[in-house]
């Protein structure tokens, strides 16, 4: 099964808030931004025309390996709220 196929098998219950955030003045000084590569579900895009990270949070797997990945700690994670988030189609 390839990551599309495992992608295709969960179902987001998209949160009024991101569960993600960032200090985007921080991200600005950011040379490698390992972010936009660590995340399985794309998650972070930098966006040259706005000068910021965009983050698709509700696109988010819940692994926290960007939490992990940013060697600046830029990246403020929590679960989202009660009932929201990512849930097994058939779980
Ligand atoms: S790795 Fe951290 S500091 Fe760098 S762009 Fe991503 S969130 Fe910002
Ligand atoms: S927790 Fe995992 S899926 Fe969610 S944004 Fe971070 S790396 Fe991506």
């Amino acid at each position: 099964m390839n990551i599309n196929e495992k992608l295709s098998t969960l179902k987001y219950n998209k949160d009024k808030e991101s569960h993600l955030t960032v200090d985007n003045e921080i991200c600005k000084q950011c040379n490698d931004r390992v972010c936009t590569h660590i995340c399985p579900a794309d998650v972070y895009e930098w966006s040259e025309e706005t000068d910021s990270l965009i983050i698709r949070y509700e696109n988010c797997l819940e692994c926290g390996a960007c939490k992990i990945a940013c060697d600046k700690k830029n990246i403020k994670w929590r679960y989202p709220s009660c009932e929201h988030g990512v849930k097994f189609k058939n779980g």
